[in-house]
């Protein structure tokens, strides 16, 4: 993984922590027809690299301007991101994929507790101790007939520091996934970073 993608996600975890899993509100866009497979959202400055306003075009566009937070992203159907951070008892996951993966149409984000029926069981904490889940939350966003899901979930460790990793259950859940790059930021700097497949599905904190 080169480290652009690594601070790319890192921006994932640090969203969540700042946004308290709340980094987008939700949005509709109008139906477009399908798009083709895979397109890169337009690369744009994050606004607290970039200064107050980027945007000129509120007028035509007012359903783009969701995107703080997510400047730069990369939307391929197939691919996601994931990243899993450390604090005190908790761990945090939060996973970024486009809807097309979880077998949804993009133009119509669900909603509510059929949204949070998402995250049920995509991931597990590995370690031989008890963690129970304490929080859920899912958000979707559309943009130009495309759609995003980002969904995250928080444990609660007994001994945190017998996990040793995460496993990710999303490909068997929803096979619309093929590749995640994950990765983990745990106390004191601890970093490691991997691409998860149907094949290789855990993600190794060291
Ligand atoms: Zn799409």
């Amino acid at each position: 993984m080169n480290s652009a993608k690594f601070r790319r996600l890192g921006h994932l975890a640090a969203g969540v922590a700042m946004a308290g899993l709340v980094a987008c509100g939700p949005d509709i866009a109008p139906y477009e027809p399908p798009p083709p497979e895979s397109e890169v959202y337009a690369e744009a400055p994050a606004p607290d690299e970039a200064g107050a306003e980027l945007h000129e075009d509120d007028d035509h566009d007012a359903h783009d301007e969701h995107g703080e937070g997510h400047a730069g992203e990369v939307h391929e159907h197939g691919a996601a991101e994931m990243a899993v951070t450390r604090e005190e008892d908790f761990l945090t996951l939060t996973l970024d994929a486009p809807l097309a993966n979880f077998g949804l149409s993009e133009d119509k984000p669900p909603r509510g507790t059929k949204a949070e029926d998402f995250a049920e069981g995509i991931a597990e904490p590995l370690g031989p101790t008890k963690c129970e889940e304490t929080e859920r939350s899912v958000t979707s966003r559309s943009h130009d007939g495309h759609g995003n899901m980002t969904i995250s979930v928080v444990w609660r460790c007994k001994k945190i520091e017998r996990i040793e990793g995460l496993r990710l259950n999303v490909f068997t859940l929803f096979p619309g996934f093929e590749h995640v790059d994950a990765i983990y930021l745990g106390p004191d700097g601890t970093q490691a970073a991997d691409e998860l497949t149907a094949a290789h599905t855990d993600l190794d904190f060291d």
